[in-house]
Order: C-alpha cells, then structure tokens, then sequence
C-alpha cells in the first residue's frame, strides 16, 4: 500500500463521527424507574417497562432530557422546542422489546459546532497546511501560530436508549463467531444514551481523535457521563470515505464500529483511508458496509453489509407524548453550565499569563487540570512566574509519571496539590535549582514526604551566597589558567565548561545564575 502522504496527493478524506454517551452520572432509567447499575449481577435491574412486556408505558426521565439540553448547549447546538420519540424496529436479543425508543428528524439538539485546535506535531495528517501562513484560511481551516483551528459542523445530538448486553461464550474473546451460548443480561437495557452525529467536515484522523478527546472534555465539565471508552460508556463510529482532491461529490463510505479507544479511531481511519486507496485505484469500488478494527492485526475486517434504514420501519412513539421546552427551561438548563474546557484555557491564558499552548495542555486531563487548580488554590503567592514553573511540573514531570505507568493514578500519589504548590515555590523563589527540583520530585514519589523535609535531609538547598560563590569561581579559574587564556582570546564557548566545574565543585548546588555572572565578571 501507499503511504498517507503519497494518498493525500491524490485523494481527500472525508470523515464523520457519530458519538453514543451513556448518561452514567444519573439514577434510572430512560423510561422507567430502574436503577443505572454497572457491574451488578446480571438481570437484576428489570421491570416490565424495559423488558418491553405488553401494556407497560414508558415514562421519560426528565433529568436525561436535561442531560441532552446541557450536551447541546456546551457545543453550541439549537435547542429544538418541539420534538418527540420515535420507534426503530429491529429484531435481536439484546432489545426484548423489538425496537428502541429514539428520535426522529428532528432532535432535541440541531446545528452545533465545536472549534478544534490542532497543534503542529498533529498537523501533518491535513493535506496542504504546510503551505499556509498564519490567518490564512482554508475550507473550514484556519492557520493559527502553532498548528490550525478547524470548525466542525455538529448536525444533531438525540436522545435514545441503550439495548442490553449479550455475552458470547466459547467463541474467542466472547466474539459471537465460534460460540456455542449467547447470554443476555438487561440490566443495561433503557440505559438514558445520547447520540452525537458530526457534519462530514473531518479530514484527517487525528482531527477525529482530537475531536472525541474534545467532546469527552466537555461532557466530563458538565458531568452527564463518566466517559469511560474502555467500559463502553463513550463509543464511537467512524465513517470514512475518500473522493479525488478537486471534486466535491462524496464517496461511498464504509462505517468502523465499535471502537474503544482514541489510539483505534485514528489508526482505524488511518488503515481505511489507506486501504480504500488502493482499492479505488485498482479500480474497485467501495462497499457500504460495517468494518471493525482489529488493533492487534493492524486492519480493518468486514462485519456486515449496511441495512438501509427503511428496513427500520421509524415510527413515531404513540406511548410518548411530543416534548414541548419553553424558552425558560432552555435558560434555566443554560444557568446551570460550569465553565468549559476551552474558557478555562482562556482563563488560565488571561490569569496566569500561560501560553496557549500550556493552557490547552493543562485543560486536556481532567486530574492534571484539577492538580493545576488545587495548586494555584493553596499557593502562597499565585504569581505568573509561579503558575508558568507550576504548569512546567505538571506538563513535564507529572504528565510523564502519568503515562509512565497506566496504574499511574494522581489522586492516590504522593503528589499532592501542597507539595507540588511548595516544590514549585522552593524553585521560584530560589532555594533550590531546576536540577534539584526533578532530584526532590523523585525523592517526593520515593519517600512520599514534603518537599522542604526532602530539602533538608538531603541538603539540597541552593547556595546563592555571594561569597562562597566568588571562592569557587576564583578556585576553577586558578586551576585553569590555560582556559582562562583560550577564553579571552575569543573561545567564549568554555563559558560551559567553566559553569560546570563550579557546578561540581558545589555539588550542584550552586546558584547558577550567579555562577554565570561572577564568572562573566572574572573573566572580563
Ligand atoms: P447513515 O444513513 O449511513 O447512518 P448518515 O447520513 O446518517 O449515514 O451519516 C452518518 C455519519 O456519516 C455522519 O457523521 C456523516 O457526517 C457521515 N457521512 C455521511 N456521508 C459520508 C461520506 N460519504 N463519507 C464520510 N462520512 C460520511
Ligand atoms: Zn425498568
Ligand atoms: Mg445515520
């Protein structure tokens, strides 16, 4: 196969998402009042009203159609006044009531948008953006200092229902291929589930990850789900399809399904665009069809030829009344927003002078953001030099802990937001050097003890006595008299070596700022 970037000469991708979020944080069901439950023992959350027994009536749960109002208002969406339930009919275990209870044409949430920023080691995968200069725009792009900003569409979000679970048993990794038993457990089934679809307006499929990271960003800041793509709670369909560069008629589409994690929806898409490639230039054409992604084999198999959806026979939902929202409840719904990830960037930006970059980096994980908060919170002096050395610890040493090890996990470590408050205040102010502060955060996770403690036992304090500092800068230069010599006759680079025979014979405790000046005014 081609690469990508041989493709992308000839072909232009086009991607779009739809984005299934069980409303995990809430307390029942979507129509009935089950309890959510998550790891119960199977069947053991039912009633007749999701089981789908005849004659039982649906009752909507109101705190989910506040969830879906909130998701709408957070990505700029329409709030729909009027818009009601529908029945898709289909016939599989998992849904003993033969259909699921969504909507139709028209949603709660119409016509949102959400601005990405994609950042230039991300850029590479967007056909062109190396030719462009700041402001410059593009289709729905725009060149920014550091990478791109790109709008993508947000055709609706709508409300629906989960189906159950189906366990396969004998197949391989519970696929339901080779499996002898099939069990169902409906404790999931009515789960409250929002569906996301996105406008075709994605290029690349690093814009799609970034997307999903962005969207899982918003619906943790406004709490309606725990987000969890490993346990399923977030789950993500990717449709890809390429067309020649120039034209703008769409091609046919294949759809990547079930995919768990963000790393899968880009090398997934990835993988299509390259294999559709090949194909379209052998002459074959796309198939509409369902593929799943198989990361451990790198590629992408067939799982089922697509329905059309008259095969779903929609109908409107004769147990459930249409919705009517007034112009008040949307305002009282728009009240209740806290404050997003993307104005918490700007907020950082504007409060504590972080680059943008810093700021979106800050913003992107909820505990590392969180840990920045707590920090600046219980700071003595919550200056920019000391937000700027705050957001360096987080983005460097603790971001590095963090995907050291998956097990990783800030809220148990040694690394509270008081001791990264007093570390990052021992740096600034001076006490110790940078060196010292990588050696005390080590020594924080090692001996889980405060900084200052570490400090003292260790030694480590920075010696900034000016004194001490001229003796070991008189005594390198003494030693060195061929250096010094070479040095004022223009080989200004031995400054390094100067600085670090200091450094050593101080142990690296010494000021280096200093070092650097006495030395600048010695060798003069
Ligand atoms: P379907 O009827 O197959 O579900 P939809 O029109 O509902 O298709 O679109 C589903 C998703 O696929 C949306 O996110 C949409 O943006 C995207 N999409 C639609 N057509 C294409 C295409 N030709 N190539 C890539 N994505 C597409
Ligand atoms: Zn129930
Ligand atoms: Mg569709």
């Amino acid at each position: 196969m081609k690469t990508l970037e041989e493709v992308l000469e000839k072909w232009e991708p086009v991607i779009g998402l739809e984005v299934h979020a069980e409303l995990t944080t809430l307390k029942t069901k979507m129509f009935c009042g089950c309890e959510l439950s998550f790891g119960d023992e199977p069947n053991t959350h039912t009633c007749p009203v999701c089981l789908g027994m005849p004659g039982a009536l649906p009752v909507p749960n109101k705190a989910a159609i506040e969830s879906i109002v909130l998701a709408g208002l957070a990505t700029n969406c329409d709030i729909e006044k009027h818009s009601m339930f529908y029945r898709k009919n289909y016939v599989y275990p998992d849904m003993s009531k033969n259909f699921q209870t969504t909507q139709g044409p028209v949603a709660f949430c119409m016509r949102g948008h959400l601005e990405l920023d994609v950042d230039a080691k991300n850029s590479g995968e967007r056909y062109g953006v190396d030719k462009m200069s700041k402001g410059d725009v593009c289709e729905n792009i725009v060149k920014t200092d550091n990478g791109y900003r790109a709008h993508v569409g947000i055709t609706r979000i709508h409300m629906e229902e989960d189906a159950g679970k189906m366990i396969h048993i004998g197949g391989g990794e519970g696929r339901i291929a080779g499996a002898t038993n099939s069990l169902v457990d409906y404790n999931r089934a009515g789960t409250p589930l929002i569906e996301l679809v996105t406008e075709p307006d994605l290029r690349t499929p690093e814009e799609a990850r970034l997307f999903m990271q962005k969207l899982r960003q918003i619906y943790l800041a406004i709490g309606i789900s725990d987000c969890s793509m490993e346990k399923g709670s977030l789950r993500c369909d990717g449709n890809i399809s390429l067309r020649k560069r120039g034209t703008t008629e769409f091609g046919t589409k294949t759809e990547l399904k079930n995919i768990n994690s963000f790393k899968s929806l880009h090398d997934g898409l990835y993988y299509e665009i390259l294999r559709q490639a090949q194909a379209l230039e052998d002459g074959e054409a796309i198939r509409q069809e369902t593929r799943h992604w198989d990361p451990s084999a790198k590629r992408t198999i067939v799982m089922r030829v697509k329905e059309t959806a008259d095969d779903y026979r929609l109908f409107p939902e004769p147990d459930l009344a249409p919705f009517d929202l007034s112009d008040e409840y949307i305002e009282n719904v728009r009240k209740k927003l806290p404050e997003l990830p993307d104005q918490k960037a700007k907020r950082f930006e504007e409060n504590f002078g972080l680059s943008e970059y810093d700021a979106r980096h800050l913003i992107e994980h909820r505990e590392t953001c969180k840990l920045f908060e707590d920090a600046i919170a219980v700071a003595k002096d919550a200056n920019d030099e000391f937000a700027k050395g705050l957001a360096n610890i987080i983005i460097n040493d603790i971001s590095g802990w963090l995907n050291a090890d998956e097990s990783n996990d800030l809220s148990t470590s040694p690394f509270t937001a008081k001791r990264i408050a007093d570390l990052v205040y021992l740096s600034t102010s001076g006490r110790i050097s940078k060196a010292q502060q990588k050696t005390v955060f080590a020594a924080i996770l090692e001996e889980d003890k405060d900084p200052a403690v570490i400090v003292s036992e260790k030694g480590l304090e920075q010696v900034s006595d000016t004194g001490a500092i001229e003796a070991v800068v008189d005594k390198v230069l003494a030693a060195n008299p061929d250096k010094v010599e070479q040095y004022r006759g223009g080989k200004t680079g031995l400054i390094g070596f100067f600085v670090g025979q200091c450094m050593k014979e101080m142990q690296g405790k010494g000021d280096p700022k200093l070092i650097n000046k006495t030395l600048a005014e010695k060798l003069a």
